[in-house]
């Protein structure tokens, strides 16, 4: 197939993106308009958890598609019922929104906050959140974000989003006053380069929040549905928080996000949040599919073992390069560089043949790994292989 040079001037340009467009995948494979092939440990930045076209959600988008669309969110329809009877059986949480991405799942977070503030702390609004934290590309998750010059891109910012330092207690704690609702976190920082709160943090961050009178957001839109290991990363520190939000994995590559809620803080009236896709069943059929996967016998167990297995052969080759050492939890994972080579380890292993391979590198020292769940111990084996080829390449 032909680069279609006309369609790439069709689009708004937003990002620089190679020159090659895929046409197909399968597992933790893609396939380009040239027929070859790369070994994905992108998987659509941690989204792909069952890998690329997973049969069970196939199934189930091609079944669902057949019966009902979209009856409208007026209305309700089965298998929103079911994935929300199946996320609150499995979490700490008993209401369920559904929305169509994680910025929009945040939004929710942050407008219930807030309106829970209204009705319980004096109008309070201020969301303590922190920096170098990614809360999605809306105005409201912008502001909520600690991307460095996100404060000035489409300023002026919407209000109340003091950041502290991840980590540190005091930093919050100096942050809370009259005026504070809420505290919001990913419990493992992603698009920052992975780095972990620790469950002390949590803890610490849960005790602040119930001496204060304040609601604990985890942001899981990344961290959720088994990417850490467990199937909420909150689960790590034994915490409950009282808002999560879903997205990314909770589809498998379907827009599909979730905003869930302790009973006690599902304070919204009729009109106050809603929208035209939220909870179709084209999409919640596809997340019942991922869900029962996740959870099917054995499913976790693996993860863990794919987890130690990439841990300990990522530690190995920053032993052999001299790099400095590997972090993260379960399947979302990071290298870090002793130098500023990711783009260009990135680039390489892309265009590396006969066979590429997708890495991602959120910082120039740094390589972020989100493979598909179900990826085998043959291709993790691979990727770390050929990895070490491309960085001898690389610092020839
Ligand atoms: C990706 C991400 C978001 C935004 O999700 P979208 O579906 O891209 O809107 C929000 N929070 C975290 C932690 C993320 O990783």
């Amino acid at each position: 197939m032909k680069f279609d040079r006309s369609g790439v001037n069709a689009l708004m340009e937003i990002t620089s993106r190679p020159e090659l467009v895929f046409v197909r995948g399968q597992g933790s494979w893609l396939e380009d308009h040239n027929g070859k092939r790369y070994l994905d440990f992108i998987q659509g930045w941690a989204v792909n958890c069952l890998g690329h076209c997973p049969p069970d959600v196939v199934e189930a988008i091609n079944e669902q598609s057949t019966l009902l669309i979209n009856p409208s969110p007026a209305f309700y329809n089965v298998p929103s019922m079911e994935l929300a009877k199946r996320l609150t059986g499995a979490s700490c949480f008993d209401r369920v929104f559904f929305a169509n991405s994680g910025a929009e799942a945040n939004e929710g977070a942050i407008k219930l906050a807030r309106k829970w503030g209204r009705l319980n702390r004096k109008g309070a609004f201020k969301i303590i959140t922190f920096d170098h934290s990614f809360h999605g590309r809306t105005l409201a998750t912008m502001s909520a974000s600690g991307k460095p010059g996100w404060d000035k891109i489409f300023a002026p910012q919407v209000d109340g989003f003091p950041k502290a330092h991840l980590n540190d207690l005091e930093s919050v704690r100096a942050l809370i006053d009259d005026q504070t609702v809420a505290i919001m976190l990913e419990p493992v920082q992603g698009e920052a380069g992975v780095i972990p709160a620790s469950p002390e943090f949590m803890q610490a961050l849960r005790a602040l929040a119930d001496q204060h009178g304040l609601l604990l957001i985890v942001d899981e839109v990344q961290t959720g549905m088994g990417r850490t290991g467990k199937l909420f990363a909150y689960e790590h520190s034994g915490i409950t928080p009282d808002i999560m939000t879903l997205g990314k994995g909770i589809g498998a590559g379907v827009p599909l996000a979730a905003l869930c809620a302790r009973e006690s803080v599902s304070c919204f009236d009729h009109g106050d949040q809603g929208g035209t896709y939220n909870g179709n069943p084209l999409m919640t059929a596809a997340g019942v599919a991922v869900f029962d996967a996740l959870t099917a016998d054995g499913f976790m167990e693996s993860v863990n073992v794919r987890s130690t297995q990439l841990s300990e052969g990522l530690l190995a080759l920053s032993a052999k390069w001299g790099m400095k050492g590997e972090r993260g939890q379960g399947l979302l994972r990071a290298l870090i560089l002793d130098r500023d080579d990711g783009a260009a380890i990135v680039e390489t292993a892309r265009d590396w043949a006969p066979e590429g391979m997708l890495l991602n590198a959120p910082r120039p020292n740094l390589l972020r790994f989100m493979p598909a769940l179900n990826v085998t111990a043959e291709e993790v084996e691979l990727m770390l292989e050929r990895l070490d080829e491309v960085i001898s390449q690389v610092r020839r």
